[in-house]
């Protein structure tokens, strides 16, 4: 088995687990040619991809998803819970109040009463001598249609920028209408195992501040890889599900005091210390010395915060952890960036 890591953090996540017949995609959080860049670094073939599973809705999980779906034309593997919160994202609603909706009908008044003043004053400006065919004023429902699409007037979210799709064109012709569009869509439980080809995968829920937020142990022939990130703290679940794993990726988000003294406002940093937030090197650290079975022969450090963290503190706290726990000489220790891939971790 082999897992890479594309990208680890909050501007955007996604790694490769294959097996001797499968390829998965977890988490599809940088753009459609960023993660075929990244890919083509790393050795790994996009085309030769089987699917995508998804952790959970935040953007630096799902940014390239619908493009890269559509592209490859592979079947993305979400929870119901998860998929309802993304197509909720990604479709532009224009639910308005009594007073948006006033305001926004005299807009269209205005708008409609000067495109009919321009079409009568080009009308004037013919020349009588030279008959020309008469210019008609546009239908009153083009006007409404391009004020439309020139000014959504009270859309909540839009969908993410779209790139340009390289998909086929009936596939194209379907995102248009759906920006939720996904060629082959597959749903999975929390805490109930399903296979892609010869990986079998067990998803377990994280405490996370998402719809049906999932990490995953991916498991064939004997050998066990999981991806726990995006968690507050680590409950039973998560413990169990890291039993006899043979690589983790594991978050350590933060660093406590780094956090409290950085430069997101104290709404943010609430969030991120909270039990759905992120996990501090601190907590990652407790975890690794005191529940941590030591099975490990690589852990892979995640999600390590760019603003309120340092690698080498990530990597001195759980260094600390390993080496109270007698296991270090057994656990490569490495760390996942953002902006490059790591080199592919075979077993
Ligand atoms: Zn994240
Ligand atoms: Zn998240």
């Amino acid at each position: 088995m082999r897992m890479t890591v594309l990208a680890s953090g909050s501007k955007g996540n996604s790694t490769v687990i294959s097996s001797a017949r499968t390829r998965i995609l977890v988490d599809a959080g940088l753009s459609c040619r960023e993660l075929h860049r990244r890919m083509a670094l790393t050795g790994e073939d996009p085309s030769k991809l089987d699917a995508i599973v998804i952790t959970h809705e935040h953007i630096d999980h799902v940014g390239g998803l619908p493009v890269l779906a559509r592209k490859l034309g592979i079947p993305v593997y979400f929870t119901e819970g998860t998929h309802r919160a993304w197509v909720r994202m990604v479709t532009p609603r224009t639910t308005m109040s009594y007073g948006q909706w006033l305001d926004h009908m005299q807009a269209l008044k205005i708008a409609r009463a000067e495109t009919s003043a321009a079409a009568a004053a080009a009308a004037n400006a013919l020349d009588p001598e030279v008959p020309e065919p008469a210019i008609e004023p546009p239908p009153i429902q083009a006007v409404i249609d391009a004020e439309l699409a020139t000014k959504p007037p009270h859309s909540h979210r839009l969908p993410p920028e779209p790139e340009p799709e390289e998909c086929a064109p009936e596939i194209a012709e379907k995102a248009q209408r759906d920006p939720a569009y996904l060629p082959s869509l597959q749903f999975f439980k929390p805490g109930t195992s399903f296979t892609i080809g010869d990986i079998e995968i067990c998803p377990f829920t994280t405490p996370h501040d998402a719809a049906d937020p999932c990490g995953f142990v991916f498991e064939s022939e004997g050998i066990r890889m999981a991806v726990a990130t995006d968690l507050g703290y680590i409950p039973p679940n998560v413990k169990a599900a890291l039993k006899r794993v043979d690589v983790m990726l594991l978050e350590s988000n933060h660093d406590l005091e780094m956090l409290r003294d950085g430069p997101y406002p104290w709404s943010v940093k609430q969030r991120v210390l909270s039990r759905v937030g992120h996990l501090s090197n601190e907590t990652t650290a407790q975890f690794l010395e005191q529940e941590y079975d030591g099975h490990c022969t690589s852990i892979i450090l995640g999600h390590i915060s760019e603003s309120n963290n340092i690698p080498e503190l990530a990597r001195l706290a759980a260094e600390r952890a390993l080496i109270n726990h007698g296991t270090l000489l057994g656990n490569r220790l490495l760390l996942a960036h953002q902006s490059t891939p790591l080199d592919s971790i075979n077993l």
